[in-house]
Order: C-alpha cells, then structure tokens, then sequence
C-alpha cells in the first residue's frame, strides 16, 4: 500500500515535466521572501499566500519554531543566495508562521512526553523550551531571537503572524521590524 503513493507520485512526476516551465528560475526567492514554519502538512505556503514556484522559500521546523538549525540554516542561505546573485541582494523578508492545533502545543502533555522519550530517546526536560503554550508569547520571542541573531545581514525584516487551520486565515502578531546593527565602535 505504501508503495502505490511513491508509485503515483513519480507518475505525477512524468506528466510534470512535460510541460515543466521554470528551468531558469533562481536560487534567490524572486519575492526575496522566507516562510518559516511548521512541518505540519496543512500549511502549504504557495497556496495560502498565492505564490508561485521560485517565489518563496521555505524553512520548516517543528512548530516552526526558531531553533539553531533554523538560525543556521537562514544564515547560510542568506549568504548563498546573495553570492549566486552576483551582486547586492534585497534583503530577505522572514515570515514566521506559526498555526493553531499545533503538535508543539502537545509537548505538554505527559502522555507525549512518555512517548517521546520511549519511541526517540527524547528527555522531555530538553524539549521543555520547544513547547508552545501561548502564540502570542512563543512568536513575539521566537521573533527577538530571529532579530537578535548576528548571522541576519542588516536590512532583514521580519514578521510574525499566526495561521488558523481551520479557517486558512493568517493574522499578523507582530508587524514586520527591519534588523539594524549596532554600528561597530
Ligand atoms: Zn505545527
């Protein structure tokens, strides 16, 4: 059973590149935008936001929250893409998006924390800053980390919002915040 879903996805794929259209788009997000988010299936950017393929990118953690993979990971794709443009880069634009019904806001719970630690090893005291207890509160911090993080060239902007999975609305937490650097003394 497993198998027919590679099996139909790779016949997706055949009929796909027949009328494939975009062999010459770049690295670079052509709207220079970034979502980061959940890994959660239900938020598929390109529909939510009416993007089209190369137009946005997208960096996925659990919850979406801003870890030091995702700090990294934004980093070095700020540095690559601004080299494989060749010249000066608009700076990126970060949506942090987080949604309700969120398998972050289950690290909580006891259950889950057992099962956590029998099926992966996972010790549930160093998860414990994973969780999500208050949108609000995890994207207006998650959002100080981002900012905060010396590896964001100057002129970044960053904003938080929080998507509703059972109405597709997204609502802005925090409007967008350029990144400035204190100059160097
Ligand atoms: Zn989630």
């Amino acid at each position: 059973m497993a198998m027919d879903v590679f099996e139909s996805f790779a016949e997706h794929n055949r009929e796909f590149v027949k009328t494939f259209a975009y062999g010459d788009l770049q690295m670079w997000p052509e709207l220079t935008a970034v979502v980061v988010t959940c890994v959660d299936p239900r938020l598929e950017f390109h529909a939510i936001l009416g993007a089209d393929l190369g137009e946005i990118a997208i960096l996925r953690s659990i919850g979406g929250r801003v870890t030091a993979a995702v700090l990294r990971d934004l980093s070095i794709y700020s540095a690559l893409a601004a080299q494989a443009s060749g010249s000066v880069s608009e700076p990126l634009k970060i949506l942090l998006v987080h949604h309700t019904d969120c398998g972050a806001e289950r690290l909580k719970d006891p259950a889950t924390r057992a099962l956590l630690e029998e099926q992966a090893g996972i010790v549930a005291g160093d998860i414990e800053w994973l969780t999500i207890a208050d949108h609000h509160e995890t994207l207006t911090h998650d959002l100080a980390v981002m900012v905060a993080h010396p590896g964001l060239p100057e002129g970044t902007s960053v904003a938080g919002y929080l998507y509703d999975v059972h109405s597709g609305e997204m609502t802005e937490i925090v409007p967008p915040t350029e990144v400035r650097r204190m100059p160097q003394l």
